[in-house]
């Protein structure tokens, strides 16, 4: 059957969205294809479509059983003979799909990945005649992306087992886990690649540093009383306190974590799903599984992992292609922990250093100077215009010319031999003659004391803006010392310019962070440490935060 009709009989839509077409019609012709489309822009469709134009069996290689199972449920209720298997089927389920599988009865299987570490699965497969494989959220494969799942390298054999076409999807468009996809999957076959734009236009983009951020938070929720919207949490334990929060000011809400029960997240998901007004306070946790249309905002109220993190966490938002909010919250600790996490984890040191670029491309985009959307879509190689729909278009920011205060932090940043981290560069600077800065002579520089008439605060957050504009990289060789990039040689020598943003820098406030060995389950330790944060803030007036041995930050 040709694609049009089954579009509206099965799936009772109208038309494609953009870029579907070309990419059913690719795939039901058994062509390789890697599509790589936004989140929301309905990629599903782009394999189960074809699966119902071609002959026989179709698998799906899927990461969520979640996921796989309100698929499976919707095409059965739309007539089509689907089914999945799954750790979370029982034994009569299972036999049931064995035995639909041997009578050549189904048209899609549905199928995590880790499915193909048994030996019986691929030789199953070849006796129910399967015609194609697709492969959902692609980006599993990649060890650089943030959701590897080790068993997604198994497919690459399913696809040799039966040598049938391969169609991967994927919102991640980064080049190199497009690359990885490729080379892991369709085992040196170039397959034909559909790379749909990246603008979700609807969605209106905001970012704001933290200052007081549960209020900031319980505003933005506040002013969008009654509309479904999600707040994503750094920590499982916010997701709890800010839950706690919002419902006492009337907002109801409900948290979502890892550490829940599967039970309790389903119910969860499922309330999400049917109600209406709903807020979630969550987890990166909740996400990949959500299909809601009409979420209509989406926060952060810790700033996340990386631009493509943020990219697909937003993306969430506003699926029916009606207007969504989002606000995204950002600090200095924040920034800290993230590189924490990045430099303390077990990566390879190449992987850590993209981690890092990733990381500053979403400060880059946090402080930004112009337009949000062009700096974002500018990431994934797209170019725009302003867009008029984000807080900077709305309100731009006061600039300034940072040209020569950058020069001095890169001199600075040179002259102590680049290995040396913000605070340290920022007591040169200040001439703050610290017991380090007298033993490394480096009160004997000729840039000591040259940035005397800006307070500490404020080089602090000119560095944050130099580290977004990739001005200046940590370097983790060298336990995350600042040093500069090619593009600061340029700035260096004059020939271009820094544009800083004032705002951000009038405000800055240091933090203050407290590193410790207790173990989170600990409660009088934790009672006692938060005690101490308290009486931190105060005593300094600046945010203080814990950081404990696994990462995880309370404020
Ligand atoms: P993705 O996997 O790319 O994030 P989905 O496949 O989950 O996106 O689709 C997102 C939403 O768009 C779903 O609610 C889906 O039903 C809807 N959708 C997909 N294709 C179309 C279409 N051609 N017309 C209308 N709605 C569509
Ligand atoms: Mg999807
Ligand atoms: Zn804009």
């Amino acid at each position: 059957m040709s694609a049009a009709p089954l579009l509206r009989q099965v799936f009772g839509f109208d038309g494609f969205r953009p870029g579907q077409e070309e990419i059913v019609t690719a795939v039901a012709e058994g062509q390789n294809v890697l599509a790589i489309m936004p989140t929301g822009g309905g990629k599903s469709l782009c394999y189960q479509l074809p699966a119902l134009m071609r002959d026989g069996l179709t698998v799906v290689i899927s990461p969520l059983i979640a996921l796989m199972r309100d698929q499976v449920r919707a095409l059965t209720e739309a007539g089509v003979a689907a089914a999945a298997l799954t750790s979370g089927n029982t034994e009569d389920e299972n036999a049931e799909v064995w035995r639909a599988l041997s009578a050549r009865e189904l048209r899609l299987l549905y199928m995590a990945p880790e499915r193909l570490a048994s030996g019986a699965t691929i030789p199953m497969l070849r006796r129910a005649g399967v015609q194609a494989i697709a492969v959902d959220e692609a980006h599993c494969v990649s060890q650089w992306g943030h959701d590897f799942r080790p068993d997604y390298l198994r497919v690459g054999e399913l696809r040799a087992a039966l040598g049938v076409p391969l169609a991967a999807f994927t919102a991640t468009a980064d080049a190199e886990t497009r690359d990885e996809i490729v080379a892991r999957l369709f085992g040196g076959d170039q397959p034909r690649v559909f790379l749909r734009g990246f603008d979700r236009p609807n969605i209106h983009l905001a970012f704001q540093p933290k200052d007081g951020p549960r209020a900031q938070i319980l505003n933005f929720a506040q002013a969008r009383r009654g509309q479904s919207g999600i707040v994503y949490c750094g920590t499982r334990a916010k997701t709890e306190t800010l839950a706690g929060a919002l419902n006492d000011s009337g907002l109801p809400s409900v948290a979502y974590h890892g550490g829940m029960e599967a039970e309790a997240r389903r119910a969860v998901e499922t309330r999400f799903q049917r109600e209406d007004g709903l807020i979630v306070t969550a987890t990166v946790a909740f996400g990949m599984g959500i299909d809601k249309p009409d979420i209509r905002w989406v926060a952060h109220a810790d700033l996340p992992k990386s631009i493509e993190a943020y990219y697909q966490e937003i993306g969430r938002g506003g699926r029916d292609g009606a207007p969504a909010e989002t606000l995204t919250l950002y600090g200095s600790d924040d920034v800290r922990l993230r590189r924490g996490q990045i430099d303390e984890g077990l990566a390879p040191p190449e992987r850590k250093s993209a981690d890092h670029a990733r990381l500053n491309a979403l400060l880059g985009l946090a402080e930004a100077a112009t337009c949000r959307r062009v700096a974002l879509l500018g990431y994934f190689g797209e170019t725009a215009a302003p867009c008029g729909n984000c807080d900077i278009c709305d309100n731009p920011p006061e600039t300034f010319d940072g040209t020569e205060a950058a020069q001095k932090v890169l001199s600075a940043v040179l002259r102590t031999g680049q290995s040396y981290g913000a605070g340290h560069i920022i007591d040169v600077l200040t001439g703050n003659s610290t017991d380090r800065i007298r033993q490394r002579g480096h009160d004997q520089l000729p840039t000591f004391g040259v940035g005397r008439d800006i307070p500490k605060g404020q080089w602090q957050a000119i560095i944050r803006q130099m580290l977004g504009r990739d001005l200046l990289r940590p370097d983790p060789e060298r336990h995350g010392g600042l040093a500069i990039t090619a593009a600061a040689h340029a700035v260096l020598r004059g020939e271009e310019r820094v544009t800083l943003r004032r705002d951000l820098i009038s405000k800055a406030r240091p933090a203050v962070v407290v590193r410790t060995q207790v173990d989170e389950e600990d409660a009088p330790l934790l009672s006692a440490l938060k005690a101490k944060r308290r009486a931190l803030a105060e005593a300094a007036r600046v945010p203080a935060y814990v950081i404990f041995p696994d990462r995880t930050l309370i404020e």
